[in-house]
C-alpha cells in the first residue's frame, strides 16, 4: 500500500532543477527521477517547472495516491492520466507524473520480490495478455520471450547539434560494439573512447576534448564526415559499428536540410546519407529527417531499410498513434523509447510492446539533462530492448546505467548456473 509520497528539486546534469520522489509503502522506500531532454520532439509530453511539478504532485497527486496498491501499475498510471485529463500531460506535468510512476514501479517490484528488470518484463507482458505469470531461463517469472536478454550499449563519443559546443550538425556519432557480452562491449567502448581522446588532443590541444552534454567530445569540427573519420581511426580494428543520431530538425530550415554549409532536399540528403552509410560502417540512423518529414522517413526506409536500422525519436515521441501511424507509412524499423517522452511506465511499456510487436528495432534512451536514477537499465533488459543509449563511457549520470546493466548481467548468469547471487 502506497503510504506517503514526497517530491523535492534535485539538480540534473545540465545544473537545472528537475523532479525527485521518494515513495513509501510497507516494504521501504522507493526513490525516482525525471530527465529532461534539449533536443526534444514537438509532440513529447510536456514538462513543467519542476517548483510547478513538485506542487502538482504535493497537492493533487499524493492525495488521490494515498492508500493505492503499488502493485497496480497500470490503475495508478491510468488514476494519474485522469487526473491530468490532457492529451499530453501539461496540467499535472510529464515531470511529475512520471517521477511517480517510476517509484510506485520500484515499489511494485519490492513487493512482488522480482528484481526490477524481471517485474518490467513481467509488466510488459501482462499489459499485452493481462494475467498469466510464465517462467524464463533464470527461474524467475518473467516473461519467457524477453528471455532477460541485454541490450547492445551504443556510446555516444562525438556530440554535435545542440548538445555540442561546435559546429557539427549530427547531434551524436555513436559506436556500437559487437563483442559478446554486455561487459566485452564496455570495455570496448572504453578503450575506444580513451583513444579518441588521445587522437583529439593530439588534433586540437585541450580544446579538442573539451566534454559535452553526454559525455562525448565536442571538438572544434566544422565537418560532418570529418568527425566520422576520426571516430573511425579510433575504433581501429575492434568490432565495432556506428550508430548516428542526426535530430535533423535542429538543421531544417525553410523546407531545406543545412548540413556542413551544403543545402539539401529530400533527395540530395538521402545522397548523402547513402555516401556515408556505403563508406561508413553504420548500422543504424535515428531522426534522419525532420520530426514532420514522413516522405523523408519513407525514402529512407525505401533506400537503406533492408541495409540499416532507421530510427524515430522526435518523430515519434513514445507516442502509440504515432508509433502505428509511423508503421502504416512504412517509414521506420526502429524507435528509441523514452519514458519521459510520454509520461508513464505503463504507457512506455504499451509503446515497447508495440514497436516490438511491429518487429522493428526497440532503443531504450537516456535524456541529454540526467539523474542518477538508472531505472533505464532495468526497463531495457525487461523490454529486451535492442539498443541502450546512455551517452559516452564517462560521466557518472551516464554510467550508473551501463554499470547497473553489468550488475544485471552477472546476476542473470549466475542465475541460469543455479548459484546464488
Ligand atoms: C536524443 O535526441 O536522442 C537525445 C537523447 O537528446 P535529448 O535528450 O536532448 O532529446
Ligand atoms: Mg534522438
Amino acid at each position: 500500500m502506497i503510504k506517503d509520497i514526497k517530491a523535492r528539486k534535485i539538480l540534473d546534469s545540465r545544473g537545472n532543477h528537475t523532479v525527485e520522489v521518494k515513495l513509501e509503502t510497507d516494504n521501504g522506500f522507493f526513490v525516482a527521477s525525471c530527465p529532461s531532454g534539449a533536443s526534444t520532439g514537438k509532440n513529447e509530453a510536456v514538462a513543467l517547472p519542476a517548483e510547478k511539478a513538485i506542487e502538482n504532485i504535493n497537492k493533487i497527486i499524493v492525495p488521490q495516491l494515498l492508500g493505492k496498491d503499488e502493485t497496480n501499475q497500470e490503475e495508478v498510471d491510468n488514476l494519474m492520466i485522469e487526473l491530468d485529463g490532457t492529451e499530453n500531460k501539461s496540467k499535472l506535468g510529464a515531470n511529475a507524473i512520471l517521477a511517480v510512476s517510476m517509484a510506485i514501479c520500484r515499489a511494485g517490484s519490492k513487493t512482488n520480490g522480482l528484481p526490477l528488470y524481471c517485474y518490467i518484463s513481467q509488466l510488459s507482458e501482462n499489459i499485452q495478455y493481462k494475467g498469466g505469470i510464465s517462467h524464463c531461463s533464470c527461474n524467475r517469472r518473467c516473461s519467457p520471450d524477453i528471455d532477460c536478454k541485454l541490450p547492445s550499449p551504443c556510446f555516444n563519443i562525438i556530440n554535435g547539434g545542440v548538445h555540442g559546443r561546435n559546429n557539427l550538425e549530427i547531434q551524436e556519432f555513436m559506436i556500437i560494439p559487437q563483442g559478446e557480452s554486455f561487459e566485452k562491449n564496455l570495455e570496448i567502448g572504453k578503450v575506444v573512447y580513451k583513444k579518441l581522446k588521445i587522437i583529439l588532443k593530439n588534433k586540437f590541444g585541450e580544446r579538442g576534448i573539451v566534454i559535452a552534454d553526454e559525455g562525448g567530445f565536442s571538438p572544434p569540427i566544422f565537418n560532418d564526415i570529418e568527425a566520422l573519420d576520426f571516430v573511425v581511426e579510433a575504433i581501429g580494428d575492434y568490432n565495432v559499428k556506428i550508430g548516428l543520431d542526426c535530430a535533423a530538425s535542429q538543421f531544417f530550415f525553410d523546407g531545406k536540410y543545412k548540413i556542413d554549409n551544403k543545402l539539401f532536399d529530400r533527395n540530395g540528403l538521402i545522397e548523402f546519407y547513402g555516401n556515408i552509410v556505403g563508406k561508413y560502417p553504420i548500422i543504424s540512423i535515428e531522426d534522419p529527417f525532420a520530426e514532420d518529414d514522413c516522405g523523408g522517413f519513407k525514402l529512407m526506409m525505401k533506400n537503406f531499410g533492408d541495409k540499416i536500422i532507421i530510427v524515430g525519436d522526435d518523430f515519434l515521441t513514445t507516442n502509440i498513434e504515432r508509433i502505428k501511424k509511423a508503421k502504416e507509412a512504412g517509414a521506420c524499423n526502429g524507435a528509441i523509447i523514452k519514458p519521459n517522452q510520454i509520461g508513464t511506465i505503463s504507457e512506455t511499456i504499451e509503446a515497447g510492446r508495440l514497436i516490438k510487436s511491429f518487429g522493428w528495432k526497440a532503443v531504450i534512451s537516456h535524456r541529454s539533462g540526467e539523474t542518477m536514477d538508472d531505472f533505464i537499465a532495468d526497463l531495457a533488459v525487461g523490454f529486451g530492448a535492442y539498443f541502450i543509449k546512455s551517452g559516452a563511457p564517462a560521466k557518472k549520470e551516464r554510467m550508473v546505467k551501463y554499470n547497473r546493466l553489468v550488475e544485471i548481467d552477472r546476476e542473470i548468469q549466475l542465475i541460469n548456473k543455479n548459484e546464488n547471487y
